[in-house]
C-alpha cells in the first residue's frame, strides 16, 4: 500500500460507489420506474434553453423521438439562435466572480446535493428519460444515468477538496511565506457532450464548475430530453443562475460564437474523433482573439479489442464478447468491436457464441426481458448497416450470425458477428459504433505477432482486454499493448469502467486521456497562482558581495 500524504488524504473518508439497483420482477424500484416511464410516455415536454437560470423558449424547435419507436415524439426542444448563444456565454462570464467567491466548500455542497437528489427522488425520472430518449434498457440506464453520474459528483468533490493542501510549495525559507492559490481558469468552459452517456453529459459541464469555472453546456441532439432533466435537477440542488447554461442548438454555430468571445477558457468534449479534431483546429485558429490559452480536454472514439491466448477461459471469453460487443447495441466508446482469437479456441467457442447471439432479445426498452434495443437514429442506422452490407459483399469477410436490420418502427440492427481473414479489413480497423463484432482467427503459434497486429491495426487506443491463464502470457500482452489502450482489462470485457476504480480515457486518436472520474481531469480546470509573502522586507538595495575588501 502506498504511504504518501496525497494517497493517505485520498483514501481517508472517500465516498463509496453508488449501489446498482437490480430491477428484479416485483421489486419496488421496478414498479416505480415503470410508472415513471408511463408518465413520460404520456406527455410531450417543451424543452427550453436555460440561460442565466432562466428558461428561454425560442420557438425554433426540433423533436425528440424514441429510437425504438421513432413515431413517438417525447419532446419539442427550443433551439438556441445566435442571440441566445451570445447571451449564454455572457451569463457564464458574469456569474464567475460570485461563483468563485462562494468558495470550494459551497460548490461541493451544490454538487453533493445533486448526487443526493439523483440517488433519491430524481433517480427514476432521470433513468426513465434516458431509457426513452437514448433507448437504454433499465440496467444500462441505471449504471449510466444514475450510478455513474452520482459517482462523478461525489468523487469529484472528494478529489477537489484536497487540492489546496496537495499542491502547496515544499519550501518557505525563514522570513518568507510561500503558498499556492488553486484558482479556476479565467473564463468559461464550453462542454460539448455525446448522446450515449447521460452521466458524461452531466459531468462535462459540472466538473469544471466545481473548480470555479462557469460552463455552457451544448448537449447532443439525440439526448436533449434526458440532459434537460439533469439540468433541472442541478437547478433544484441550488446551482446558482449562469454557472451552467444549457444550450441545445447547432454545435458548429455554438462553437463559432464561443470562440468569438475572448473569455473562452476551455473545451470539455466527448464525442467522435473527427468532431474533436475539427474543434481543436478551430480553437487554434482563434488564439489571437482569446484572453488565455484554452485547455482542451477530449475523449473520443475507440476500436476496442479482445485478444485471446490459446490457453484461456473459453466460457469467460464468450460471455465477455457477448456483453462487451452488444450491450447498449455496441454504442459505447469502449465496446468490444474486434477480437483476435486463436484457431483452437475459435473451434471450441464459435458455435456456442452464435447460439448465444441467437438468444439475444431485442425490442422496446420498457420490456425488461430485452437485452438490446434500437440504435440512436437514422444516421447511425445507415452508417452501421453500410458496414454490414459491405462486409456481406467482401471476399475476405463472412457474416456468421445476425446481419439483419429493420428501421420501420425503430432503428433495430441485429447483433452481428463477422469473421475475416484480413486483420486490416474495414470492420477490423474503423469505429462502427453499433452491434457489430469482427473476429480475426489466428494460428495458435502466432500469439506474439498477433499482439503486434492488434497494436498497429487501428489509430485508436481506448480500451482492450487480454484473455489468458498464464501470467507470462498476460505480461507479454501487457507490454506489447502498452500504448494500445488507456483502459486495459485482464480476463474481462473491455467495457464497464467504474468511477474511482478504473478512471476512464484513451490516447492516440481516442483522446487527451485526462481520465474522467479522477483527479487528473479536475486539474485541467485550475490555473494556480503562486504567492510569495516576504516577512522581512529588504531595506538596502545593495547586496553583501558588493562590500569593499
Ligand atoms: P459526435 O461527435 O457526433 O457528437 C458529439 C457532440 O459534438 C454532440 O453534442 C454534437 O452535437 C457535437 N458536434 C458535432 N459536430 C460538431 C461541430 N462541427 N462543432 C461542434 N460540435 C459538434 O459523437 P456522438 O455520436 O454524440 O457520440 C459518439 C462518439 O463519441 C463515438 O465516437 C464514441 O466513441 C465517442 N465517445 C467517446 C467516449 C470516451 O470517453 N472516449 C465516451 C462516449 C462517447
Amino acid at each position: 500500500m502506498l504511504d504518501t500524504p496525497l494517497f493517505r488524504r485520498l483514501m481517508s473518508n472517500h465516498p463509496a460507489n453508488e449501489p446498482i439497483l437490480g430491477y428484479e420482477p416485483g421489486s419496488e424500484e421496478r414498479d416505480s420506474l415503470q410508472s415513471e416511464l408511463d408518465r413520460q410516455m404520456s406527455e410531450v415536454l417543451e424543452v427550453p434553453c436555460i440561460i442565466g437560470g432562466k428558461e428561454v423558449f425560442t420557438g425554433n424547435t426540433a423533436t425528440q423521438v424514441i429510437p425504438h419507436d421513432h413515431g413517438h415524439v417525447l419532446a419539442n426542444v427550443h433551439l438556441a439562435g445566435r442571440e441566445e448563444m451570445a447571451a449564454a456565454f455572457e451569463a457564464a462570464v458574469q456569474s464567475q466572480k460570485g461563483w468563485i467567491d462562494s468558495g470550494l466548500e459551497a460548490r461541493c455542497e451544490v454538487f453533493e446535493r445533486c448526487a443526493e437528489l439523483l440517488a433519491g427522488d430524481w433517480r427514476m425520472k432521470v433513468n426513465a428519460s434516458t431509457m426513452l430518449n437514448q433507448s437504454k434498457t433499465a440496467f444500462q440506464a441505471e449504471i449510466d444515468a444514475a450510478c455513474e453520474l452520482i459517482d462523478f459528483w461525489r468523487f469529484n468533490c472528494h478529489y477537489a477538496r484536497g487540492f489546496h493542501d496537495d499542491f502547496q510549495p515544499l519550501i518557505s525559507p525563514a522570513g518568507v511565506e510561500n503558498s499556492t492559490e488553486i484558482r479556476p481558469l479565467e473564463g468559461f468552459v464550453l462542454a460539448i457532450t455525446p448522446f450515449n452517456f447521460t452521466s458524461i453529459a452531466g459531468n462535462l459541464p459540472s466538473a469544471p464548475a466545481l473548480l470555479g469555472c462557469t460552463s455552457v453546456w451544448k448537449p447532443s441532439r439525440n439526448s436533449y430530453l434526458s440532459n434537460y432533466v439533469v439540468m433541472q435537477l442541478m437547478m433544484e440542488a441550488g446551482l446558482p443562475p449562469g454557472v451552467i447554461n444549457f444550450l441545445p442548438g447547432s454545435g458548429a454555430e455554438i462553437t463559432e460564437v464561443a470562440l468569438s468571445n475572448p473569455d473562452f477558457a476551455g473545451l470539455h468534449f466527448t464525442g467522435s474523433t473527427a468532431t474533436f479534431q475539427g474543434l481543436w483546429k478551430e480553437i487554434s485558429d482563434s488564439l489571437p482573439n482569446l484572453r488565455s490559452y484554452p485547455r482542451i480536454v477530449g475523449e473520443t472514439g475507440g476500436k476496442d479489442f479482445v485478444v485471446a491466448h490459446p490457453d484461456c477461459d473459453n466460457r469467460g471469453l464468450t460471455v465477455a464478447l457477448l456483453r462487451g460487443a452488444f450491450e447498449y447495441q455496441g454504442q459505447k466508446c469502449s465496446a468490444a468491436s474486434r477480437a483476435y482469437i486463436p484457431r483452437s479456441v475459435w473451434a471450441s467457442i464459435s458455435s456456442e457464441l452464435c447460439e448465444e447471439v441467437g438468444k439475444i432479445t431485442m425490442g422496446d426498452a420498457r420490456d425488461f426481458t430485452n437485452f438490446m434495443t434500437a440504435v440512436i437514429d437514422q444516421r447511425a442506422f445507415d452508417k452501421i448497416t453500410g458496414y454490414i452490407s459491405r462486409a456481406a459483399g467482401s471476399s475476405s469477410s463472412e457474416i456468421i450470425v445476425g446481419g439483419g436490420y429493420d428501421d420501420s418502427k425503430g432503428w433495430f440492427i441485429e447483433p452481428t458477428i463477422i469473421v475475416t481473414n484480413d486483420p486490416n479489413s474495414e470492420t477490423m480497423v474503423e469505429e462502427i459504433f453499433g452491434p457489430v463484432l469482427t473476429v480475426y482467427v489466428y494460428d495458435d503459434d502466432d500469439f506474439e505477432s498477433t499482439l503486434e497486429i492488434c497494436d498497429q491495426a487501428s489509430p485508436y487506443a481506448l480500451t482492450g482486454s487480454i484473455f489468458a491463464n498464464n501470467e507470462e502470457d498476460v505480461r507479454k500482452a501487457f507490454e506489447a499493448l502498452r500504448f494500445t489502450a488507456g483502459n486495459f482489462y485482464i480476463n474481462d470485457k473491455p467495457t464497464g469502467a467504474v468511477v474511482a476504480q478504473q478512471p476512464f480515457g484513451g490516447a492516440r486518436a481516442s483522446g487527451t486521456n485526462d481520465k474522467a472520474g479522477g483527479p487528473l481531469n479536475l486539474l485541467r480546470w485550475i490555473s494556480p497562482r503562486s504567492v510569495k509573502r516576504t516577512l522581512e522586507i529588504p531595506q538596502d538595495w545593495r547586496y553583501p558581495f558588493m562590500g569593499e575588501d
